[in-house]
């Protein structure tokens, strides 16, 4: 084994609207390759600098950071590989660039020298381990961006996984009240909402989301996440419910689509701040580790289905919502999973 390198046996990897986008061709991939970005995995092998650096040993079960950085710029310097110019990411880099196991859809992954783990508990289920992912999200879009203070009032638009988990870290924050939108197809999941902690549930084709956001609040929310994917209008809508002074966070990707009927008027007269977010920094990734750690929260009913790795197409399509008898929220590839 090289000095600085490791080599992780995986126990799952999870999946999100970002493994949909790239099987459908929408976020370009250099191609082949191994996807998969969201891993977790037992060490099988490490080089000797790289234990002393990650703090871990053959055997130890880690948390894998999705980004992996060149080692030699600024950036990497500050191990903040998702702004490295010259790095790259587990599950997008081809399988041509040596040695080859880039991607968590797969029994091993390769661990390039700049890359960020963090040991975790083995005796939590894999599947259930893996949400640090969306939960990282969670704690970086829903509280350390828009610093989320107790007493506030959060608004979160969808509630895919990444809603969900904004709930949750919503809730750790201290928020007065929490509010999310979903589909009239989304039942399951705002009712799992409501029991993580969500205050208020809205069926956005049921009601006017911005005028029950508005009135549920007494004039608007100080923090709203939008994280709905393809749907440019709930960023109008997301401003229109926004508190004066507060803060708009846009995570959902909406595929080069332009916002209708946006006022920038709106942003002076209410003097709004409006962020973009992409990715989880490493406070956030700390924070989701140590509350599924704590198993404070019940994650399984966020999990809905484990498949195999040769299944990873299903897994995707079941994600992406395409079979309606199997609602989904997280979804996971798990090696060898038990049927
Ligand atoms: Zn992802
Ligand atoms: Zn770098």
């Amino acid at each position: 084994m090289v000095p600085d390198e490791a080599l992780v046996r995986l126990e799952a990897c999870g999946i999100c609207g970002t493994d949909y986008e790239q099987y459908e061709g929408e976020f370009p991939s250099p191609l082949p390759l191994i996807p998969g970005h969201e891993p977790l995995g037992l060490v099988a092998e490490i080089g000797e600098r790289a234990q002393e650096r990650w703090g871990v040993a053959v055997g130890d079960r880690v948390a894998v950071r999705s980004r992996y950085g060149c080692g030699q710029c600024e950036a990497c310097a500050r191990r903040d590989y998702r702004h490295c110019p010259q790095g790259g990411g587990y599950g997008f880099t081809s399988i041509d660039k040596p040695p080859a196991l880039w991607g968590g859809y797969a029994e091993y992954l390769y661990i390039a020298p700049a890359s960020a783990l963090r040991k975790m508990r083995p005796d939590i289920p894999a599947e259930i381990a893996v949400l640090f992912n969306p939960l990282g999200a969670g704690f970086a879009w829903a509280v350390n961006v828009p610093q989320t203070r107790p007493g506030d009032t959060v608004a979160i638009l969808g509630c895919g996984q990444r809603g969900l988990c904004a709930v949750i870290a919503a809730r750790e924050a201290g928020a007065g009240q929490i509010l999310i939108t979903g589909l009239a197809r989304d039942e399951h999941k705002l009712g799992l909402a409501r029991e993580l902690g969500a205050d208020v549930t809205i069926n956005v084709e049921a009601e006017d989301a911005v005028a029950v956001v508005r009135e549920a609040t007494g004039g608007g929310a100080r923090v709203v996440l939008d994280t709905t994917p393809y749907a440019p209008q709930a960023v109008t809508q997301a401003i229109a419910m926004a508190a004066p002074r507060g803060t708009v966070v846009i995570a959902g990707l909406k595929g080069q689509r332009p916002v209708p009927e946006f006022y920038s008027d709106e942003l002076l007269h209410k003097e709004l701040t409006l962020r973009g977010v992409w990715g989880v920094d490493e406070a956030s990734f700390e924070q989701a580790v140590r509350l599924i750690e704590a198993q404070k929260y019940p994650l399984h009913k966020l999990h809905t289905h484990s498949f195999d790795l040769s299944e990873a197409e299903r897994a995707i399509q079941t994600l992406a919502g395409r079979f309606p008898s199997e609602p989904a929220i997280h979804v996971a590839i798990v090696p060898h999973a038990r049927p």
